[in-house]
C-alpha cells in the first residue's frame, strides 16, 4: 500500500451521475507521486467524467478527491495552477504560430519565466516548428502545444485525457517519447487511454475502469506478472471431462458457458496454449477455441468485448493469441468478451 502523503491524486467514493445515468459508481484511485498513471477503460466506462471533476469542469454528487495531497472542492478551480491538465481538444489561435500562442496564453495565466516558452517547446518536440502557424500542425502536434500550454504553470500533476486519440503511429510514438520526457522530469502524470497496448508502454501503474468502478489498480509489473492464463472452448458434453484432464495441467475453472460450448480457464503461463491444446487432444476433446495471455490482458479483453478491441489493435503487441481447431480467431475473441474471469 502507498502510505497516504506519497499520493499525488486519491479520489474515494466518487460518484457521477447525467440524469438517470450512472457514470461513475464509487471510484476510488490512488495515484501515486512521480508515475506514470494509465487511466485504462473501454468507451463509456467513465474516463471523461473522472477528467472534468478532477478539474472542476463538474461538481461529484457524492466523495472526495486529494491532488496533491489537498481536498479539492467547489470553488477550488484556481488551484489549477498546480495541476495542468488538458482534457478537451486544446484550441489556439490558428493564424498565429505555436511560439505565439503559448505567449498569449503564458501572457493571460500565472507570470511564468520568459524562457519557460522555449524550453516547453523543447520538451514538446515543437522547437523546430515554434514559428509556423498552428493552422500547418498536425493533430499531433496541436495535442503536444496543448500540453505545453498545460505545462506553462510547471505544475506537478498533469491530467490528459486521452492524448493519443486520433494521431497516426508516428504521433502516437511522439506523443509517448514526449511523456516519457516529461516523466523523467519528475512528473506525475495520470493520462487516460482505451487501449491497453498503449498503457503498457507508457504507464509505471495502471488503474482499469470498467462501468464507473474500478477493478485493477497496480504496477504495470504486478498486474502482468501475474499468473498466465490460457482459455479453452470446448462442446459442453465433453466439458467436465476437459477439465479433470486439465487439472492434470494446473488448476482450472469454469467460465460461462453457451448452449453448445463451454469456456474453461487454465491458470498457466500463456506460451503453454500448446500443452492444454495437446492434452486435451490426446484425451479426444477438440478446442473449437483458444486464447491466452496474462489475467491483466483477459480481463481487458472481457472489457472491450473482445473482437472489437482486437480489430483496433488493442492486443497487437499484447501477446492474446486467439485461433483453434474449430470456428477461428472471431469466435474466440467474442467468446472471451462474455467471460467472467476468476
Ligand atoms: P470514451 O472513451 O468513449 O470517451 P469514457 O470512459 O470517457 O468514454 P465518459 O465519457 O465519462 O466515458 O462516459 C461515461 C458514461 O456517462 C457513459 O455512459 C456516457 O454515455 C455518459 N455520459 C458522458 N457524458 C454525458 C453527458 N454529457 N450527458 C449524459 N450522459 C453522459
Amino acid at each position: 500500500m502507498t502510505p497516504p502523503g506519497a499520493l499525488a491524486l486519491a479520489t474515494r467514493g466518487l460518484r457521477k451521475s447525467y440524469g438517470k445515468r450512472l457514470a461513475l459508481d464509487g471510484l476510488d484511485l490512488s495515484v501515486p507521486s512521480g508515475v506514470v498513471y494509465g487511466f485504462l477503460g473501454p468507451n463509456g466506462a467513465g474516463k471523461t467524467t473522472t477528467m472534468r471533476l478532477l478539474t472542476g469542469l463538474l461538481h461529484p454528487d457524492a466523495g472526495s478527491i486529494e491532488l496533491l495531497g489537498a481536498a479539492f472542492r467547489r470553488g477550488d478551480r484556481k488551484r489549477l495552477f498546480e495541476v495542468g491538465a488538458l482534457v478537451e481538444n486544446p484550441s489556439f489561435y490558428p493564424y498565429l504560430s505555436g511560439r505565439r500562442n503559448l505567449e498569449v496564453l503564458a501572457a493571460a495565466g500565472a507570470a511564468v519565466p520568459p524562457r519557460r516558452v522555449a524550453e516547453l517547446l523543447d520538451l514538446v518536440g515543437l522547437s523546430e516548428r515554434a514559428r509556423d502557424k498552428v493552422s500547418g500542425y498536425s493533430l499531433g502536434m496541436k495535442q503536444r502545444l496543448g500540453i505545453a500550454g498545460a505545462l506553462l504553470s510547471d505544475p506537478k500533476l498533469l491530467l490528459l485525457d486521452e492524448p493519443a486519440n486520433g494521431l497516426d503511429p508516428a504521433g502516437i510514438v511522439a506523443m509517448r517519447e514526449m511523456l516519457r520526457r516529461l516523466a523523467a522530469t519528475g512528473k506525475t502524470i495520470f493520462v487516460s487511454s482505451h487501449l491497453l497496448a498503449e498503457v503498457r508502454v507508457l504507464a509505471d501503474v495502471v488503474g482499469i475502469i470498467a462501468a464507473g468502478k474500478l477493478v485493477r489498480e497496480g504496477t504495470l509489473e504486478s498486474l502482468l506478472s501475474d499468473q498466465g492464463v490460457v482459455r479453452v472452448r470446448v462442446p459442453r458434453a465433453e466439458a467436465a471431462t476437459a477439465r479433470t484432464v486439465l487439472e492434470r495441467i494446473a488448476t482450472t475453472n469454469a467460465g460461462s458457458d453457451t448452449d453448445a460450448d463451454a469456456w474453461l480457464s487454465v491458470h498457466v503461463e500463456p506460451n503453454r496454449a500448446g500443452a492444454v491444446n495437446r492434452a486435451l487432444a490426446d484425451a479426444g476433446i477438440y478446442a473449437t477455441a483458444l486464447e491466452s495471455g496474462t489475467d491483466l490482458e483477459l480481463l481487458f479483453l472481457q472489457l472491450t468485448g473482445g473482437g472489437a478491441a482486437s480489430s483496433e489493435g488493442t492486443f497487437g503487441t499484447a501477446g492474446v493469441t486467439t485461433g483453434g481447431t474449430g470456428s477461428g480467431s472471431s469466435g474466440a475473441a467474442s467468446g472471451g468478451a462474455s467471460e467472467t474471469l476468476e
